[in-house]
């Protein structure tokens, strides 16, 4: 574990609360401090109040901001002299708590403080960090953790034994505090759950958190259970069909009542740890740190039975739900977390960046699980107190306010001819709507569309059919599954007379526009019939079905032909749930065809200027790619649910069509 702490990059941050910015951001960059969310720091500062007072307010992280990416207003300003006498109450609910807090900050418009707050508010230091550290839950996740810890750093940590995070949590360690702490005390272990680290400044407490947790590290280095790190597997992945994953994703979306997203990761350690002699033990018993139930569940599915963990599931619920002060609500059954020997690891979430998130915590599980193994033996929480963290009063009513997902929200849409025009706008009005997308282009620029976790761009000819089954297959284990499919790609041609049309020029025409996209619907229909909602196509068609013109022979009769395409699929898959609608663009200028002199050229030609070439329509209205787009992405919601095999026309009105 190195210090990331650079006086260079320190001194672009002003201030105490700047720098308590800074080393936030150091925690939160290294993922084996603290994942997604986790981990939470402060700095108790005096200010000058409205009244010329001086007071003490505690800046405490949000709720809702990450450490990694937090800005100053991530940090909610609390009075401190108020967080004190709190902690002196006899008790105190977890809403009531929140409510006192959110009720004595500085600023009504600043997130909701940590949860954590009352203990920040009680460690006598200036700075005060906490994290979740990997090694700490490597240590502390064995039966004999306590031991170990004070053999690490004996009177320099003080060690609580685990407690519901909150108000009691926070009485357990100003007691042990008060009772155990030494002027050698810089920090609080709180057992199978993470570390403190106190300072008089940032650089300090950060330093302090970054050396308390390499002594951990090097513990488990001396005890020969640091280095778990699995060599690639000789036997490497089965195998498995995509349509299995499919399959799967539909399962597991089907039990959580709602599209999910399923990304498979094959790799040397999760191979080897789904294949692992003892999985079992390893697996079932919880994660390393109770935050993360909420995230992954309190266990991973074992192979791919979602029934029978659906069923596991509600008797873990009714064994513990009668024992909670208030009423609980059973959340979703759905598993967050597969691991099979097959194909190693699968991580569900409501949508990719979710899905993403389990993914990253599950991979240090494992190596925390097995560190903790080598040194002695993993031994997670009890059920119950994972329960009580899964089911936790103020998560509950989160989950009552719950706002609405978007419309897409966990749902998989596929977009060819994605780099450029229509189909780049498409790619944006899908992700814009929660989906996940997977483009496609032959242009290289698709792989760099967007750098997020819900796209994936892929090179990729359509008219190469094992390139189509290739994209097809990194899609399914990117995401899971196919629900929309916009059939976008295509070309216009050079402008040839029927008695000059080269053979060459009209098969490509029907080779791209139409042949392809045969190819594509044969290729995604197993798919688009697994498709939690319904599968959707989108075909991208054009005015020169319902008006030719002349010279464009081949695009034309490429285009009406697609267009048939289209109605027949919509009469032979509507029994899967499949609509097939088909829309038609016409003069869409701000795509790549249209530079600026093809465009003076043609409006020349017509005896108009560009403006009113542009809206040579009966609208006399601009159509744009986001137009058309934005009616492909309507076309796949619920307004159209009711319609397939239609040809709606985005065109500005064409007398010729009307
Ligand atoms: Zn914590």
């Amino acid at each position: 574990m190195q210090s990331l702490w650079q006086d260079e990059e320190a001194r672009r941050y002003e201030g105490e609360l700047g720098l308590r910015v800074y080393t936030s951001r150091l925690l939160g960059r290294d993922r084996s401090l603290v994942l997604h969310g986790g981990g939470n720091t402060s700095v108790k500062l005096d200010v000058r109040n409205r009244f010329g007072e001086e007071e003490t307010i505690l800046y405490v992280k949000g709720s809702g901001w990450d450490l990694e990416t937090i800005e100053p207003a991530g940090f909610s300003p609390v009075r401190l002299a108020h967080v004190v006498r709190l902690a002196g109450l006899e008790r105190l609910s977890d809403p009531d708590m929140v409510n006192e807090l959110v009720t004595h900050m500085l600023e009504a418009a600043a997130p909701a403080p940590s949860i954590e707050t009352i203990l920040h508010g009680c460690m006598p230091f200036k700075y005060v960090d906490h994290t979740h550290a990997d090694a700490v839950l490597a240590v502390t996740n064995t039966p004999d953790g306590a031991r170990r810890v004070r053999e690490i750093y004996g009177d320099e940590v003080v060690v609580v034994p685990y407690l519901m995070p909150g108000f009691d949590l926070a009485q357990a360690v100003a007691r042990a505090y008060r009772r155990e702490a030494t002027p050698r005390t810089i920090g609080v272990v709180l057992l199978k759950h993470g570390i403190f680290a106190f300072g008089a400044s940032a650089r300090e407490a950060y330093e302090r958190m970054i050396a308390l947790v390499s002594r951990a590290e090097a513990y488990l280095a001396r005890h020969r259970a640091w280095d778990v790190a699995t060599p690639p597997d000789p036997a490497a992945a089965e195998a498995v069909a995509p349509e299995e994953i499919a399959g799967l994703r539909r399962r597991i979306s089907d039990a959580a009542g709602a599209p999910m997203v399923l990304r498979v990761r094959t790799t040397a350690q999760s191979l080897a740890f789904a294949r692992h002699p003892e999985v079992e033990r390893l697996s079932q018993q919880g994660p390393a740190t109770p935050d993360h139930v909420i995230r992954t569940k309190r266990t991973p599915m074992l192979g791919t039975d979602v029934d029978a963990f659906v069923a596991d599931y509600r008797s873990y619920f009714e064994r513990h739900a009668p024992h909670a002060r208030e009423p609980k609500t059973m959340l979703d059954p759905a598993p967050r977390v597969v691991l099979d020997p097959r194909f190693g690891l699968a991580s569900a979430g409501r949508g990719a960046r979710d899905a993403r998130i389990v993914e990253e915590i599950v991979e240090h599980t494992i190596d925390v699980i097995l560190r903790a193994d080598a040194l002695e033996r993993y031994e997670a929480l009890p059920a119950r107190d994972l329960f009580e963290v899964e089911y936790w009063d103020l998560e509950q009513a989160k989950l009552r306010k719950g706002g609405k997902p978007p419309v897409f929200a966990g749902e998989v849409a596929l977009v060819t001819g994605a780099a450029s025009g229509i189909g780049k706008a498409t790619v944006a009005a899908l992700l814009a709507r929660g989906a996940a997308v997977v483009g496609l282009d032959r242009d290289d620029s698709i792989a760099t569309l967007h750098d997020r976790p819900d796209y994936l761009g892929l090179r990729c000819d359509v008219t190469d059919d094992a390139a189509i089954r290739a994209a097809l297959r990194d899609a399914i284990l990117g995401f899971g599954g196919l629900d929309i499919l916009v059939l976008n790609a295509g070309v216009f041609g050079a402008s040839q007379a029927i008695a000059e049309v080269s053979p060459a020029e009209w098969r490509r025409a029907m080779s791209i526009n139409l042949d392809a996209n045969l190819t594509l619907l044969r290729v995604c229909h197993p798919f688009l019939k697994l498709a939690p909602c319904g599968g959707r196509v989108v075909v991208i068609g054009s005015k020169n079905v319902p008006a030719p013109g002349p010279g464009a022979a081949a695009y034309s009769a490429s285009k009406a032909a697609l267009a048939q395409l289209a109605r027949v699929a919509a009469l032979e898959w509507g029994a899967d749930g499949i609509r097939v609608n088909t829309l038609h663009p016409n003069q869409v200028f701000d795509t790549g065809i249209w530079t600026e002199s093809v465009l003076a050229e043609r409006a020349r030609r017509y005896g108009l200027a560009v403006e009113q070439y542009k809206t040579n329509n009966v609208l006399r209205t601009e159509v744009t790619s986001r137009d058309v787009a934005e009616l492909a992405a309507e076309m796949c919601g619920p307004l159209f649910a009711k319609t397939t095999g239609a040809q709606v026309p985005v065109d500005g009105g064409n007398e010729r069509v009307i």
